[in-house]
């Protein structure tokens, strides 16, 4: 049976599917932290090249991707979609299961298909230095290659916690030249506020972007730049999709259930968009599940509502799933999928029904990510891992009740550089952790006052 399904190079989508021509409702709009009114493209100038500005609100139906991206995406695209006929055989179901693997990327995960555009157009517009956040260090070291191709400056603050407990990804960072401050630090003023009340703060990515973008609105030559939440993330990410669409139709089959993990939502996002071009346009019949961890759970638990980007209120406010934007999540081992909101996209897609969202504990989590490990070879990243769990629990389902529908899930990256939460896993360290309903809530009353609707 075949179980590889390959793409040539010609095949890499040369366009990226902007859903905002077909969704059926108008997106909120992004509000100005300070006065909380709509953003005017120039608002945004300080922080991001105006290219990237015009596609965060563009409605035009596909962006062409420039040569100079498509050239560094044949570095690792077209990326494999595997259908695991051995998990499907131990689950025992009818069902057919398909993953797309983007941890074949250079950095191990998805990032890189922003980082490289983004990264691209910076350099286009004149930028010397990049600045971001990194929580696990995904997107840091997505954004560090990226930088590095094209001669730019990277400076990544990075949560204190993980900069302390994942050197490897510290080290891939400066491999590529960045440079790695862990936050909260005493370089910005965001970053000396927390300090001073609480010195021993091991920070969030709310904390790490205020940072950030400090270091950008303060600098000319800075440009500030954010690997996930935003629309035009969630576009650079459809590379994922289009290709999906064409591999299953080589297997010679159409998804009844897409799956993908959902922190600030970019691939998930990516990854779904094309099938819901089809659902939006051609009437197909596609269920759509995104999944958090029980840890942070802005779609299953947040409210929908303006909240602001970051911890220090620098960056624009969005309307999402959120949990509030002083939220400091738990240490769970799922790094990636830590940030307090979830994408506006993902979020009114959600309160319009056309997607389902579950949350699952760590622990059946990384049993899931062990059964993968050990019927398909690969260890998933344990952010990717919540996509396993949901993807079995649909195949048990289907066993259940017998029918061979197509489940296909997004595995966004690689777990080799995140053995240390697989040894506390086999240890039988793992807890698992739901975040309590008060602090949600106490989170939760902090939310700016908008009037816009
Ligand atoms: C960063 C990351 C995620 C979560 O981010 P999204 O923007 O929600 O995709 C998921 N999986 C991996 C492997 C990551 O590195």
């Amino acid at each position: 049976m075949e179980t590889r399904f390959l793409l040539s190079q010609n095949d890499i989508p040369k366009r990226w599917y902007n859903v905002q021509a077909d969704l059926p409702f108008q997106l909120p709009p992004v509000l100005h932290p300070v006065t909380l009114k709509p953003v005017e493209p120039d608002d945004l100038a300080p922080l991001f090249p105006m290219e990237i500005i015009l596609q965060e609100v563009s409605h035009e139906r596909y962006i062409d991707i420039p040569e100079p991206v498509l050239e560094i995406f044949r570095l690792w695209r077209p990326t494999p979609l595997m259908r695991a006929v051995r998990l499907e055989k131990a689950l025992g179901t009818p069902a057919k299961i398909f993953y797309k693997y983007e941890g074949t990327s250079p950095t191990g995960s998805h990032k890189p298909n922003t980082a490289v555009a983004q990264a691209y157009y910076n350099k286009l517009e004149g930028v010397r230095r990049i600045t971001t956040e990194t929580g696990a260090g995904q997107w840091g070291s997505a954004l560090s290659m990226a930088c590095n191709f094209f001669d730019l400056e990277c400076k990544v603050f990075m949560v204190k916690v993980s900069y302390e407990q994942k050197p490897y990804r510290r080290s891939v960072m400066q491999l590529f030249g960045a440079s790695v401050t862990p936050s909260p630090s005493e370089e910005t003023e965001a970053g000396r506020a927390i300090l001073a009340k609480d010195p021993n703060s091991s920070g969030s990515l709310g904390i790490a972007i205020s940072e950030a973008a400090e270091v950008a609105l303060k600098n000319e030559d800075t440009k500030y730049s954010l690997g996930s939440v935003l629309n035009h993330v969630l576009m650079h990410q459809t590379v994922v999709g289009e290709e999906t669409l064409m591999q299953l139709d080589k297997a010679g089959v159409e998804a009844d259930v897409v799956i993908g993990c959902v922190g600030g939502g970019s691939n998930f996002g990516g990854f779904m968009m094309p099938f819901l071009r089809q659902v939006l346009t051609e009437g197909a019949k596609i269920r759509f599940i995104a999944v958090e961890p029980m840890a942070c759970p802005s779609m299953t638990k947040g409210v929908y509502a303006f909240d602001y980007g970051d911890t220090a209120k620098m960056a624009p406010a969005l309307k999402m799933d959120t949990l509030g934007h002083d939220f400091v999540p738990p240490d769970i081992h799922a790094g990636g999928l830590r940030y307090h909101g979830v994408s506006p996209l993902l979020a009114a897609l959600h309160r319009n029904g056309y997607i389902e969202a579950i949350a699952y504990h760590q622990v059946p989590v990384f049993d899931a990510a062990a059964l993968f490990t050990r019927t398909e070879g690969i260890i998933p990243a344990p952010e990717s891992a919540h996509a396993i769990k949901a993807a079995i629990d649909e195949a048990l389902d289907a066993k259940e009740k017998g029918d061979e529908r197509v489940i296909v899930f997004n595995l966004s990256g690689h777990g080799y550089l995140d053995l240390g939460a697989y040894d506390a896993y086999l240890a039988g360290k793992l807890k698992n952790y739901a975040y309590p309903e008060e602090k949600i809530q106490e989170s939760l009353k902090k939310l700016p006052q908008v009037s816009i609707e």
